[in-house]
């Protein structure tokens, strides 16, 4: 028996100001759209800002259901929308933000399992690693390629 570790790496920054042009871009895009999410169950507005190889950014949030699942979260909603329309350039960068009902989160908005899943497979279908920003009001979280949010990962490889 051997007992194993997985490391995982990310950059904390504590401002928007600490980013490059282009980032901080793509995070004001991601706050933007926060604002037009469909959130009246949960009162969590979650914006999200896809920035293509080709230079196009494609936004997304979370669209709620009075029938649950029948929801989905930004990320998916932006990723999905930017790979529908151009299936042929891959996903450089993804930022995401969040709002309760106190205002943006303090803490990094982050994917949940499934919108980590989907990333992967536009990784993997790309074959190009997505770099995600994080925002949060007092930190922000830059990672470098979606194995660092989900070790261990199943993909095609698995099949
Ligand atoms: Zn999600």
């Amino acid at each position: 028996m051997e007992r194993k570790k997985i490391a995982i790496e990310y950059i904390e920054i504590s401002s928007i100001d600490e980013l490059t042009t282009s980032d901080a871009y793509l995070v004001a895009k991601a706050r933007e759209v926060a604002n037009n999410a469909w959130a009246p169950y949960s009162k969590f507005l979650v914006g999200a800002a896809v920035e293509l190889t080709n230079g196009k950014v494609i936004t997304g949030n979370n669209q709620e259901n009075a029938a649950y699942p029948s929801g989905l979260c930004a990320e998916r909603v932006a990723l999905f929308a930017a790979n529908a329309n151009y299936p042929n350039s891959p996903v450089k960068t993804i930022a995401v933000t969040a709002f309760n009902k106190n205002g943006q989160t303090k803490t990094p908005a982050k994917p949940c399992g499934s919108c980590r899943q989907a990333i992967l497979e536009s990784e993997l279908r790309f074959e190009h690693p997505i770099r995600l920003i994080l925002d949060g009001a007092e930190q922000i979280h830059i990672v470098e390629g979606i194995k660092n949010l989900l070790p261990l990962s199943f993909g095609k490889d698995d099949l």
